[in-house]
């Protein structure tokens, strides 16, 4: 049996967002069990994270409530539920999550800097009953029930990056390791287009892996550290079921648009075809 885990102690971040550049401060504070996951926005409204609650997946998931919303959300879901954390209340002043270096290492690292600590609730996980497959274009996405949380991520981008396939599975040792130290990335191209529609405006050579036409502008932390970025933004995605995923997933090109369509799908199945247990 797994029991339900939350932090020991409130882990805090301060700093600029990727995409609009604009500084905000998040507190991640332990919560009891049966809390879950929430974000409270400005001290003024508070919710769950719960695919119900994505506003927008235009290259960063965007969740909140009417005029309160918070961007790239991602990278800090991806750490507590990588790490293993079900129950943390998210607080944050600003629009945008605090991009650190572009990865989920900062908030890995706070969170086993403070610690884990044991709640006396057995976890609430999320089994699929049957196989499903999400296709978006040439994106699929294929989750199927197994004995524990692993993804198979395969991308296929126009060189220098190209194809990389990485298969991990989701435990917290193998997620530290292999997962958070990944950043986000893009073209050299596209940068300048990213800066024209309004985003990556907080981005810099110190936070985003840049490929020019010949290879990274910098050393890469993994040869496949794209791939393992994809995960690291699924494992964020699917922290937005709302319970401890109990599934394998095979992503082929997916991002943030095809991972949000099929947690909220998911969500939905959950009184039919799906089972949450909170049983061993
Ligand atoms: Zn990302």
């Amino acid at each position: 049996m797994q029991y339900q885990t939350t932090l020991r102690d409130a882990i805090a971040f301060e700093g600029a967002g990727l995409h609009t550049g604009v500084t905000a401060r998040v507190r991640v504070l332990p919560a009891p069990a049966g809390h879950g996951l929430r974000f409270r926005l400005d001290d003024s409204v508070e919710f769950p994270a719960r695919a119900d609650y994505v506003l927008d997946t235009v290259r960063a998931t965007v969740v909140g409530v009417g005029a309160h919303r918070v961007s790239t959300v991602e990278h800090l879901l991806s750490a507590l539920l990588g790490c293993g954390v079900d129950n943390a209340l998210i607080d944050v002043h600003g629009g945008e999550i605090p991009v650190e270096d572009g990865s989920a290492k900062a908030f890995a690292d706070a969170i086993d800097a403070v610690g884990i600590a044991t709640l006396h609730e057995a976890r609430v996980r999320w089994i699929p009953a049957e196989t499903r497959v999400f296709r978006d274009g040439d994106k699929m996405l294929i989750v199927a029930p197994a004995s524990s949380f692993r993804v198979r991520m395969m991308v296929d981008y126009p060189p220098p990056i190209g194809a990389q396939y990485v298969d991990v599975e989701i435990t917290p040792e193998a997620y530290r390791a292999e997962v958070a130290p990944n950043r986000t990335f893009g073209y050299q191209h596209e940068v300048e287009g990213l800066l024209k529609r309004g985003l990556a405006q907080g981005g810099t050579l110190e936070n985003a892996v840049v490929f020019g036409p010949d290879g990274p502008l910098a050393p890469l932390r993994s040869e496949s550290e794209p791939a393992r970025h994809k995960i690291l933004d699924l494992v964020g995605d699917f922290a937005l079921l709302g319970a401890y995923p109990q599934c394998e997933v095979i992503a082929i090109k997916s991002g943030h648009k095809l991972h949000c369509t099929a947690v909220r799908e998911l969500r939905h199945d959950l009184g039919e075809s799906a089972a949450v247990t909170a049983t061993s």
